[in-house]
């Protein structure tokens, strides 16, 4: 297939997935049939360990609108999506997770606003089905990235995601490591347009992130997308140092109305004092550690996007 006249590129990171494969291909299917537009799905494999690639080589064997990419290894979610963007056909790029929490069904509507010319469009699971754990971390990932990309969005996180293939370009030219696609898709555009989706608890398989992997992933994410909490050493140093020189100064007004202060106190002053003083020189090398971070990311300093003819 040339790929010339395709119209929809459905991607989708699979990583152990064998027990929702079967379901998945039939309803995405049915939902793109139904649309009738030229498609292709193309299945990433993240270097699954179970009958994945198989059932997805067979998927491949008789239907030619699949396509498989496969990694050398288990990248991780977001690197194996990305994998999939570099390789797009089509004119619209809808995303969705492999476990049937996206309901392929929602499809068309995140489609209908790329459509309306809207370059990113993000699901919001209005009632969402997983534990709580999860959500906790999804709020503060939420908060996040809505103070950073100074966009308000119910549900930045939500993997059933639809974009113009302009957009999927343009973030297939970032460089940079560590990686957070929501934060990356905030970055590239304010106008993200928000669509109100169903979400279902997983079909089958075992969700990849463990409390003690989202720790992990939480904290890498929150890392990658800024260097606030190094920035946050050096107020958090200027702030027990002034809270050391107001206990010190008070106690100095004490002892000139004649009152004792007591060791105890000047001790604690001291300590403030001192550990302010020490976290602001830390502050300093947090500056110059955080504008490294900056550099080594490696993102564009800008993106022009064209040239008026
Ligand atoms: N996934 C992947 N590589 C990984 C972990 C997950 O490609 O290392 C895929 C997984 O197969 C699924 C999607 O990413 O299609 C979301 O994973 P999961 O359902 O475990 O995440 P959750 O829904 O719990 O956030
Ligand atoms: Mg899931």
């Amino acid at each position: 297939m040339s790929g010339e006249n395709i119209n929809i590129s459905v991607v989708i990171p699979v990583y152990n997935e064998e027990g929702n494969l079967p379901e998945l291909y039939e309803r995405v299917t049915r939902v793109m049939e139904e649309m009738g537009r030229p498609y292709e799905f193309i299945f990433v494999d993240d270097g699954s360990l179970d009958r994945s690639l198989r059932m997805m080589t067979e998927f491949r064997g008789r239907d030619k609108r699949v396509r498989v990419i496969k990694l050398l290894r288990n990248f991780g979610q977001t690197a194996a999506i990305y994998a999939g963007f570099s390789q797009v056909r089509g004119q619209v790029v809808v995303m969705l997770d492999a476990d049937l929490q996206n309901p392929p069904e929602e499809i068309p509507k995140l489609v209908a606003k790329v459509d309306e010319g809207y370059q990113a469009v993000s699901g919001w699971r209005t009632i969402r089905q997983d534990k709580i754990h999860r959500k906790v971390v999804s709020r503060i990932l939420n908060f996040f990235i809505a103070k950073l990309t100074r966009t308000n969005m119910h549900d930045w996180g939500c993997s059933l995601k639809a974009f113009s293939r302009d957009f999927v370009d343009r973030l297939n030219t970032l460089s940079h490591h560590s990686r957070y696609l929501p934060a990356d898709v905030g970055w590239l555009t304010p106008n993200v347009a928000e669509v109100a989706v169903d979400h279902a608890p997983r079909r089958a398989g075992e969700t990849k992130y463990t409390p003690l992997v989202l720790i992990r992933t939480g904290f890498d994410l929150l890392v990658s997308v800024t260097a606030a909490p190094l920035q946050a050493i050096g107020v958090l140093g200027w702030l027990l140092a002034l809270l050391g020189f107001v206990i010190a100064f008070l106690i100095a007004g004490a002892m000139l109305f004649g009152y004792d202060p007591g060791l105890f106190t000047m001790i604690m002053a001291l300590s403030f004092f001192l550990s302010g003083v020490q976290l602001i020189a830390m502050g300093f090398l947090c500056e110059y550690v955080s504008r490294i971070y900056v550099e080594v990311q490696d993102k564009p300093y800008f993106i022009i996007k064209e040239e008026l003819p």
